[in-house]
């Protein structure tokens, strides 16, 4: 994680962005292993391999998602395509909640004209539909070029 990325976060507990950043290993391009502190609630997130892991511990459906992703790493079979390319549609649980949730954060967050990074991706599925949602700036791009 580079130095100065975490101006650009948002505690998720209380929505401060008062960070103490600790590095027990550190090269000249970014923190290689520390920890990343909040110093609101004091909630404190490892760094690993230069990694910035933000997901809560304490979040068992966050984490039986994470458990599936792991299981379904590397090449994706041709009898997923049809399912991957459905999400966040998806009729079990946590996709029934997750994809209301979604997108609602979009009834809050206007991504016209703006440049989207997205962080953790997994197979993508979110990055898809946020390039779905910022067509109108894709477009733009392509009749300047
Ligand atoms: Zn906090």
């Amino acid at each position: 994680m580079k130095r100065g990325f975490e101006a650009s976060l948002v505690c998720l507990n209380r929505g401060g962005n008062a960070w103490k950043l600790e590095a027990t290993r550190e090269d000249s391009d970014e923190v290689r292993d520390g920890s990343l502190s909040c110093r609101t609630c004091g909630q404190a997130f490892p760094i690993a391999k230069g990694i910035l892991d933000a997901l809560d511990p304490a979040d068992d459906v966050l984490a039986r998602e994470v458990d599936g992703w792991h299981e379904m790493a590397g090449p994706l079979g041709e009898d997923l395509v049809p399912t991957m390319t459905a999400l966040p549609y998806y009729p079990h649980p946590p996709w029934v909640h997750l994809a209301p949730d979604f997108f609602q954060n979009f009834e809050y967050v206007d991504l016209q004209d703006r440049n989207v990074v997205d962080l953790g991706a997994g197979r993508a599925w979110s990055s898809r539909q946020l390039a779905s949602i910022g067509r109108a700036r894709e477009r733009s791009w392509r009749s300047t070029s």
